[in-house]
């Protein structure tokens, strides 16, 4: 399995997972021409990617997710309810396949198992990618530490993990009161301390790469 962020944090995320001849994109928060191109310096063709799937709406996950569509032809997958929201901030998208949350997607020996998260997104998901007993969770937007994080941290063998904000930073820096609520809230992301912890607890032989690097605010 092979994985690359093409890109992280607050001006967009998009993260490339390839395994067992399948190749998936994990949201759309960055320009077309930039995935392509990103994608082309490690020999990829943005072309060839069998799907993109969406964790929820927020802006800096679903920007390109049209341009994704239309101009590379790669099929789009997210929720019923994270389309709707979608489709709001970047018009219609065709060749859309939706699944609950929970589901679990396959590509050809690939599977894709979403997990909700308490993010505000309106049905925010995060995922774990399997194949050949080899498993990457996509841990990012996680609201606050839920019950099952950490159970799945610690059935993963590679992980991104939401590690969002420095407490002290947050709140003497300066954001908007509301902002900083929102970050900080049930809702909105992991700090760095409970991204720590949360490591911490899971560390197990299995865990054998993890990246904290930062995420959105959004
Ligand atoms: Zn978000």
């Amino acid at each position: 399995m092979l994985t690359v962020a093409l890109q992280s944090g607050s001006n967009g995320n998009c993260i490339y997972v390839e395994a067992g001849g399948k190749k998936l994109l994990f949201d759309a928060g960055i320009s077309g021409k930039q995935a392509a191109v990103r994608l082309a310096a490690k020999g990829r063709d943005i072309h060839e990617c069998d799907a993109l799937i969406l964790s929820h709406e927020h802006i800096d996950h679903v920007s390109g997710a049209g341009i994704f569509q239309r101009k590379f032809k790669v099929p789009v997958y997210c929720t019923r309810p994270t389309y709707r929201e979608t489709k709001k901030r970047v018009g219609p998208i065709d060749n859309v396949h939706f699944f609950e949350a929970g589901a679990t997607l396959e590509f050809g020996g690939v599977r894709v198992h979403s997990l909700s998260t308490p993010h505000d997104g309106v049905d925010s998901l995060c995922f774990i990618v399997e194949h050949e007993r080899r498993r990457l969770g996509i841990f990012t937007d996680l609201g606050h530490p839920f019950p099952g994080l950490q159970t799945a941290l610690e059935a993963v063998d590679a992980a991104y993990l939401e590690s969002n904000y420095d407490p002290d930073m947050l709140w003497n820096g300066t954001y908007t009161e509301w902002a900083k609520q929102r970050i900080a809230g049930e809702g909105g992301h992991l700090s760095n301390d409970e991204a720590a912890d949360l490591t911490k607890a899971a560390i197990s032989p299995r865990l054998k790469w993890l990246s904290v690097a930062p995420q959105p605010r959004k």
